[in-house]
């Protein structure tokens, strides 16, 4: 394996989309991983699954740049009067 390539059980190293490679029966897609997670193993290849880090990515509710979210006032449902009909 290349560097920067994770197996299953590997600490994973930063938060981000992580493009995973199986053994054959799938073709490579992205998946998200959070910084302390564990690589799991894949249920059809085992550990003959691989990770790199295709994208790094802070959790938006980690990163110090963003406060909170004001709350949205739902909208008010507005009954509509019959126009003289009936
Ligand atoms: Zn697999």
């Amino acid at each position: 394996m290349p560097n920067g390539w994770f197996r299953p059980g590997d600490r994973v190293p930063v938060t981000g989309i992580y493009t995973a490679n199986h053994d054959q029966h799938r073709k490579t897609h992205e998946v998200f991983a959070a910084e302390g997670d564990k690589f799991p193993n894949c249920r059809m290849c085992g550990e003959r699954v691989n990770f790199a880090l295709a994208q790094a990515a802070s959790r938006i509710d980690e990163d110090t740049g963003f406060g909170k979210a004001t709350k949205i006032k739902p909208a008010k449902k507005r009954k509509k009067k019959s126009a003289g009909d009936g």
